[in-house]
Formats: structure tokens, C-alpha cells, sequence
């Protein structure tokens, strides 16, 4: 399908760029914490990002054992690689190349994302959306999204872009969410073109760039940034231009301007119920 891009009269441009924070986590997987807590305010209603991306089997192979969630969606990203989920709620999945992989915590769920791959890349990103208040406590939902059912449109310049959330340009996204209404695209921009996509003035966005480096209103994002976009008065969207081949994630959404306390895998409105979501975990509340 090949798609016209909108015309964005006014682009957003780069507020600030973020390096990350190389750490490890689950059982030992290294990883580049991208969005971190001290931007949860700025980037209301995402909570955390993750890039990992390694082709030494030591660093991803003992995986995610049993953990819980409450409170938000993960959304997991699987560009290479293999990695198998099973949680309390009953849903098991193979995450592989290209797959999404979308959960719902809601009240909670206990998970399981292990690799089933010895050796080879492994190379993805996990998000976490937050939830309202009103929905925190929800049944937990899941739902994986083979690569082939991700929508996808390649522009009139020879742009390719894939839309796991939201809508760009006239495309509706394998995922919508109402209240933060949240656009997930990964964007494969050859070098020298550029791609534009309208975004509501009110949504807090960012990219991320995974390969390649690119040019947003002159600032330039390179790989392994990410570059936090203002949210000028007026923008209608953003414009961004591709120094050389590059790929990268855009992440939006509206915030929900809610008080958010995290412990750990937990993410709720009040230290009340933090305790809370301790208390019914120990005690076996979570399946
Ligand atoms: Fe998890």
C-alpha cells in the first residue's frame, strides 16, 4: 500500500535528547533503560522504556522468570529474536521477529518472557503505558500480534511504516486505546527522505532511534537517542529527515495528569495501594 503523507504545517521540533541508562533486569538481561522514573511526568502516560539488543547469548538468555504486574500495559517489540510469555491469567505466546506482543496488567498478572533461542540477536523494546485511575484494576487482557498482522504503509517516498498503535496518516494501528490514546510507529526512513505524521497537540511524544541517525527541525537524534519532541503551541505533528538509513520508533500519547507511585513492577495511584498490591501478591491474589 502506498500511502500520502499529510502535509504538517507546523512540525514539533527536539526538547532534549536522552541517552539511556545501561542496566540489567529480570534475571540478568542487559538492557538500555531509555525512559526512566524522572521522566515519567514529562512523558505521561509512558512509564518506562527498554531497548535491548545483543547478539551474546549471555546477556539474554536467563530471560524474564516469574514476575508480577499491576497497574499498566506492557507492550513488547520483538525485532529479532525469540521469546516465549506465559502468565497467571492463562495466555502463553511465542514473541518472535517483528511481533508485538500487548498486555494489559490490569490488576494484576504474574509472567514468565524466556528466550528460546541459544545464540543469534536478540533485539526488541518493551514500553510501559499507564493506565487511569478507573482502569488499573481491569482484567488483565493480552493479545500477540504476529509481524504479518502489523498494519503497514510505505509513502510516496519510499518510507515504510509500521503502525503497532494509533493511526499515521490515514492507517489505523493493530492496537487503539481510548483515554491516552496512544501511537506506537516504527519508521524505516531511507537516507535523504523524510517522513511527516500528524500528532494531537496534547500528546506527549518521543522517537527513539535504533539505527541510523536522523534530523527533526535541524536537531539531529542520533542512533541509540532518544530525542523527546517539544510540544510547541500550534505543532500540528512532526517532520523528520533521515541523515543517512535510518530506523526508529515514535512513541505519543495524551497524558493523563494522575498521580503515579511505583514500586517496582507496580504502578498506582497512592502508596495505599502500593501496600496494597504487595499484600495481594504475597498472599496469592494475583491469578
Ligand atoms: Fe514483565
Amino acid at each position: 500500500m502506498s500511502t500520502f503523507t499529510e502535509t504538517i504545517k507546523q512540525s514539533r521540533g527536539i526538547e532534549r535528547i536522552v541517552e539511556g541508562v545501561a542496566t540489567s533486569d529480570g534475571a540478568g538481561v542487559s538492557l538500555t533503560r531509555v525512559l526512566t522514573g524522572r521522566l515519567q511526568q514529562r512523558l505521561d502516560p509512558f512509564l518506562m522504556l527498554d531497548a535491548f539488543g545483543s547478539d551474546n547469548p549471555d546477556e539474554y538468555i536467563a530471560g524474564f522468570p516469574d514476575h508480577p504486574h499491576r497497574g499498566f500495559e506492557t507492550v513488547t517489540y520483538m525485532l529479532a529474536g525469540r521469546m516465549r510469555h506465559r502468565d497467571s491469567a492463562g495466555h502463553e505466546g511465542l514473541l518472535e521477529n517483528g511481533a508485538v506482543q500487548w498486555m494489559t496488567a490490569g490488576r494484576g498478572v504474574i509472567h514468565s518472557e524466556i528466550p528460546e533461542q541459544e545464540d543469534g540477536v536478540m533485539e526488541g523494546f518493551q514500553l510501559w503505558l499507564n493506565l487511569p485511575a478507573a482502569n488499573k484494576m481491569a482484567k488483565p487482557w493480552y493479545k500477540d500480534f504476529a509481524s504479518n498482522a502489523i498494519p503497514e504503509y510505505v509513502t510516496e517516498q519510499g518510507v515504510t511504516v509500521r503502525v503497532i498503535a494509533g493511526s499515521s496518516n490515514g492507517v489505523a494501528g493493530a492496537v487503539t486505546r481510548e483515554v491516552t490514546e496512544p501511537i506506537y510507529l516504527d519508521v524505516h526512513l531511507p537516507q535523504g527522505r523524510t517522513f511527516a505524521t500528524a500528532l494531537p497537540d496534547s500528546h506527549n511524544a518521543f522517537i527513539y532511534v535504533y539505527r541510523g541517525s536522523v534530523v527533526v527541525e535541524g536537531s539531529a537524534v542520533e542512533q541509540q537517542r532518544m530525542g523527546i519532541l517539544d510540544n510547541a503551541a500550534g505543532s500540528d505533528g512532526v517532520r523528520i529527515a533521515a541523515a543517512d538509513d535510518a530506523r526508529f520508533i515514535l512513541v505519543a500519547g495524551k497524558p493523563l495528569h494522575e498521580s503515579i507511585v511505583q514500586y517496582g513492577p507496580f504502578v498506582m495511584n497512592t502508596q495505599e495501594q502500593i501496600h496494597q498490591a504487595l499484600d495481594d501478591y504475597r498472599n496469592g491474589r494475583f491469578n
